[in-house]
């Protein structure tokens, strides 16, 4: 998924992002407001509060507004807090009068947190709920909905890439199995043709049909080599 880019300006780390962080996780969040992601970051990024998040997620597109390798302050465990120091924070917009855009927000992140997972290498385990570090009751519409609901829509992204991978294996195998079969003498590349129609002068081949060779690359090659035999042993001429 395409994540926008609109990062903090440097001179606000010190406000927003005074820690560098490697993360461990990914915090989820509700908005509890009806503005879209552009904007969530847009008002964060521009305010002078230290409330910080790195993405908001709507029903278009993901917004970044923290790096990834900086802390952000979203999880109300103060300035030591595992929330706020080693955890991606994930707004979910449009949460406080819900409907189709909340609903289409929700799948936006499940599919945008599918794939952080993929690229750390993490487990569903590592998707946490603001609720986890603070108690406060956030993200409050997917809780409300149901939070198991939501780690099963993520685990249903992961599976689906895996099953996208081996499909794309099993067709790499089939079109790798996929040898070319010549049928006619026309067919036959020029270092084949005149020592494979050698021996079956000779009656020594046949083909599926009089007028059918059915000779894959490799049995062409072998016959090749098995007519060049003959012919250096004085009994086969071509
Ligand atoms: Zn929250």
């Amino acid at each position: 998924m395409e994540v926008k880019k609109r990062l903090v300006s440097p001179s606000k780390y010190s406000l927003k992002c005074p820690y560098p962080m490697t993360p461990v996780g990914i915090c989820v969040h509700n908005t509890y407001n009806d503005a879209s992601a552009e904007n969530e970051i847009a008002y964060m990024t521009g305010n002078d509060l230290a409330t910080s998040f790195h993405y908001a997620v709507d029903d278009k597109e993901v917004v970044q507004g923290i790096p990834e390798t900086r802390n952000a302050f979203h999880a109300g465990d103060g300035r030591e807090g595992e929330g706020n120091r080693e955890l991606i924070g994930l707004e979910i917009c449009y949460s406080k009068s819900g409907g189709e855009r909340f609903i289409m927000a929700e799948k936006n992140a499940a599919v945008f947190i599918a794939a952080k997972l993929k690229e750390y290498g993490w487990d569903i385990s590592r998707v946490r709920k603001h609720q986890d570090f603070s108690g406060k009751y956030c993200p409050h519409r997917t809780l409300d909905m149901g939070w198991s609901r939501f780690l099963a829509m993520i685990q249903t992204e992961l599976t689906k890439e895996a099953d996208e991978l081996t499909r794309e294996e099993v067709q790499a195998m089939i079109d790798a199995s996929k040898e070319k079969v010549y049928h006619y003498w026309d067919e036959l590349p020029q270092w084949a043709h005149d020592p494979i129609m050698a021996l079956y002068r000779k009656g020594y081949f046949f083909g599926a049909a009089p007028d059918d060779l059915d000779l894959s690359y490799g049995t062409m090659r072998t016959l090749t080599v098995l007519a060049r035999a003959l012919k250096a042993e004085g009994r086969l001429e071509y």
